[in-house]
């Protein structure tokens, strides 16, 4: 299921999925109007016009923008017009101020000008009645401004899914700990609470957890109303103290898989209480590589949004990678425009425990499971 609609203001609506389609109410821009400083005028007015022999005009006001002109620019005439004024009624072109030369209320015109020039007509970015944006669109900074120029003070979008991060191990520390024996810091729920983010969605820290099955249980039970998904790290794959796997069963309806990528070839997914629980394995990169294939596209579908799946191109492989066939690797590489294509090198090590390479890379190499 989609997250409910609900309304917000623009200022507010950032990140947020578009819930209807929008159609203007009115032309945008909305009048004809200046695109440059200068003197509106007749186009037939100055058609002969050089610096040599000018075309001379009276000026009959002055008009900035933000205002109406009261006049109507007749044969000879002129208004001197800055940029965004609506153009008087009788003109049909601007002159730059630059081909002009002002004598107090005279102009001399240098250059001509055809009609309908340095003029930006009414509709001419948005007609009235047009789809200017779609449903399921995200609304970023040109959405704004976008719903800003159609009069949209509020608009209807899908609530931001919160997604609940625990992370297991009784290994874990948190940043601020002294290191003890034994012991890393979880690194895990600070990369999902970023992945989160980076999803539009909004992320709620609840671990780490020790790998106590009841406590586990207690905190994925006490905040099951809180969240509109979870997503766990560690404890999925064959261990015996793989606990996530053991409450999972009991709280929700679970499937465990071993799922033919790398990294990441441990992952669960179920219910529970009515909420989307994914079991994402422990080691840092798969966390975050599952994350990516799998959490982010159905947190963005949650969410009502179109486009779920990240741009994909084809890059000519710059370093060579050895491996086995039968799994779809996702490699980290850095990938870069040169000399007409995308180029990817790869980070450095690539296991699962080598952060350091999502950190390195800028893209994931899908490298297919057929391919050896
Ligand atoms: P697990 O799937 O629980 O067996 O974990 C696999 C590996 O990932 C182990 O080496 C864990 O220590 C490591 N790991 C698990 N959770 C985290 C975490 N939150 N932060 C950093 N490393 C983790
Ligand atoms: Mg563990």
């Amino acid at each position: 299921d989609t997250t409910e609609v609900i309304t917000r203001n623009i200022l507010e609506a950032w990140g947020h999925t578009l819930a209807e389609d929008i159609t203007a109410p009115h032309p945008v821009p909305p009048f004809d109007n200046s695109a440059m400083d200068g003197y509106a005028v007749r186009a037939a007015d100055v058609a002969g016009a050089t610096p040599g022999g000018p075309a001379r005009l009276r000026v009959l006001e002055d008009l900035p923008a933000g205002y109406v002109s009261g006049r109507e620019v007749g044969p000879g005439e002129a208004v001197r017009i800055m940029t965004g004024a609506p153009l008087p009624p009788g003109a049909d072109a601007v002159v730059p101020v630059e081909n002009t030369q002002a004598e107090g209320w005279e102009v001399l015109v240098l250059e001509p000008v055809s009609s309908g020039e340095n003029v930006r007509r009414a509709g001419e970015d948005v007609r009235e009645g047009e789809t200017v944006l779609r449903r399921g669109t995200r609304i970023g900074p040109a959405e704004m401004g976008m719903l800003a120029s159609l009069g949209r003070a509020e608009v209807p979008c899908h609530r931001k899914a919160i997604v609940g991060i625990i992370s297991t191990g009784d290994e874990l520390l948190e940043p601020g700990e002294e290191l003890r024996p034994g012991k890393i810091r979880d690194s895990n729920s600070f990369s999902l609470f970023g992945l989160v983010l980076e999803a539009d969605a909004v992320p709620l820290r609840l671990g780490p957890v020790r790998d106590d099955p009841d406590l586990l249980e207690r905190v994925i039970l006490e905040n099951v109303e809180k969240v509109d998904a979870f997503v766990t790290s560690g404890g999925v794959s064959v261990g015996d103290y793989d606990v996530v796997k053991e409450v999972l069963q009991r709280v929700g309806e679970m499937e465990f898989w071993k799922v033919a990528m790398r990294p990441g070839k441990p992952q669960a997914f179920g219910m529970v209480g009515g909420r989307p629980l994914f079991g994402l394995p422990g080691n840092p990169v798969s966390v975050m590589v599952s994350f990516e294939m799998f959490v982010r596209p159905a947190l963005l579908k949650m969410m009502g949004r179109r486009e779920i799946f990240r741009p994909t191109v084809t890059a000519v492989l710059d370093t060579p990678v050895g491996r086995k066939k039968g799994r779809t690797e996702l490699i980290r590489v850095i990938a870069e425009w040169r000399e007409g294509r995308y180029h990817a090198r790869v980070t450095g090590p690539q296991g699962s425990g080598i952060l350091k390479s999502m950190v390195l890379g800028n893209a994931l190499a899908v490298l297919p499971e057929e391919v050896g």
